[in-house]
């Protein structure tokens, strides 16, 4: 493929949260892809989507890191952006409570930007779709006219990485997402209805906060881990696809990467994308080879599932009948009781619940469960594992 057909990342070195470092990192790498003026219109309606996930320290690598989010809005605002706002539809509890918590409550952080409606649901239908043709989007990314996308470098459970591809689950209004993942139980379906959902908005630029990124335990109970980088794209299944070279993970077996490849949002292949690194100053842009990245960047022994998991007789069966995968458990000893993975589990009757009462942990119906692991995602004390992993 020609150089210009190549998918483009923009990789800025950052190895801190300092305000105006982030701005400035910020502005050189949306400079570096052509400006926002040529993304999008200051008369459109704008929605800033970070990764909302719950209401944790920003230290813990679980959100978006505020400050991230904070110079983005400053750069709409001194750009020419009036109808601007943020939100994101949290896995568990709500918006405000995770603006709260991150330490942005105070509107002197919003940079004449509103907090979108995410509380409120709107019906988009999507005929096209291949997986999935209606939607129940939270008001406030139905109302947009463009999204930026600012997700999280971190591990999921499900999906093995959590990107710039699943990022736009949060688009799904409250307690929806949980009917989707009944819906969408395996890994590969899930991520179609992910790519679905990409083609389905207008989301001209994805930036990936992976100054601090998670691994491990991700989404909700891994590790922080320093990456250094701030990513900027056009193309969200490269930027994912950067991030999984980086951590020395096949993007082929990331359903988001592959999925995203076949849906058309865009490319998985390492080869087709250019990385270009922003210059430190007096010197120029460099292109970043693969190697270059890894050498650079790369962290080999970063905590991820990276096990190839092979295309037999037991995964076909898993990805019909979900209930063939592996199980999680609770490990008694760190569990607190809080009932947090009942709540969120998306099956009729609740697949763990409090058999033996609350004073105990809860406990298994592997017969119900469809190994989701919403509760694994949202467990606050990492008290639910899978035996040898989850791949
Ligand atoms: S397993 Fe986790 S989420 Fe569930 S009750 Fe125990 S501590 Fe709470
Ligand atoms: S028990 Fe956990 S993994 Fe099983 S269906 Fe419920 S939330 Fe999903």
């Amino acid at each position: 493929m020609a150089s210009q057909e190549k998918s483009k990342v923009i990789l800025v070195p950052c190895d801190n949260y300092d305000e105006e470092n982030i701005y400035l990192a910020m502005r050189k790498g949306i400079a570096m892809l052509g400006g926002l003026e040529s993304m999008m219109a200051p008369d459109q309606k704008i929605l800033v989507k970070p990764n909302f996930l719950l209401a944790a320290d920003p230290d813990k690598a679980t959100t978006t890191h505020p400050s991230v989010i904070k110079g983005m809005l400053r750069i709409l605002q001194e750009d020419g952006y009036a109808k601007v706002s943020f939100g994101d539809s949290p896995g568990h509890g709500s918006c405000e409570g995770v603006v709260n918590k991150i330490g942005i409550k105070d509107e002197s952080n919003w940079f004449g930007a509103k907090r979108a409606n995410m509380e409120e649901e709107v019906t988009v239908s999507y005929p096209e779709g291949k997986t999935c043709r209606t939607f129940h989007f939270s008001k406030g990314i139905a109302e947009a006219d463009a999204i930026i996308n600012l997700c999280k470098m971190k591990t999921h459970a499900l999906e093995r990485i959590t990107g710039a591809v699943k990022n736009v689950y949060g688009f799904i209004c409250g307690y929806r997402k949980a009917a989707g993942h009944v819906k969408y139980p395996d890994a590969t379906v899930f991520a179609r209805m992910l790519a679905d959902m990409h083609n389905a908005t207008n989301i001209p630029l994805h930036i990936m906060d992976g100054v601090v990124a998670m691994e491990g335990n991700g989404p909700s109970s891994g590790t922080p881990i320093a990456m250094n980088v701030l990513l900027f794209s056009k193309d969200p299944v490269a930027i994912d696809t950067v991030f999984s070279h980086m951590i020395y993970l096949d993007p082929q077996v990331v359903p988001t990467c592959v999925e995203g490849q076949a849906y058309g949002v865009g490319t998985c292949d390492i080869n087709n994308i250019e990385v270009l690194m922003a210059p430190a100053e007096d010197a120029a842009e460099q292109v970043l080879t693969p190697d270059q990245l890894r050498e650079q960047f790369g962290k080999p022994n970063f905590d991820v599932e990276r096990k190839v998991k092979k295309k037999n007789a037991l995964s076909l069966i898993t990805m019909v009948i979900p209930t063939a995968s592996k199980r999680p458990y609770v490990q008694k000893d760190l569990c607190i009781k809080c009932g947090i993975c009942v709540d969120h589990c998306p099956v009729e009757g609740k697949a763990i619940n409090f058999k033996k009462g609350k004073g105990k942990p809860p406990v298994y119906d592997y017969k119900k469960c469809i190994r989701c692991y919403c509760c694994l995602e949202m467990c606050p004390r990492h008290a639910i594992k899978v035996k040898g992993g989850l791949h």
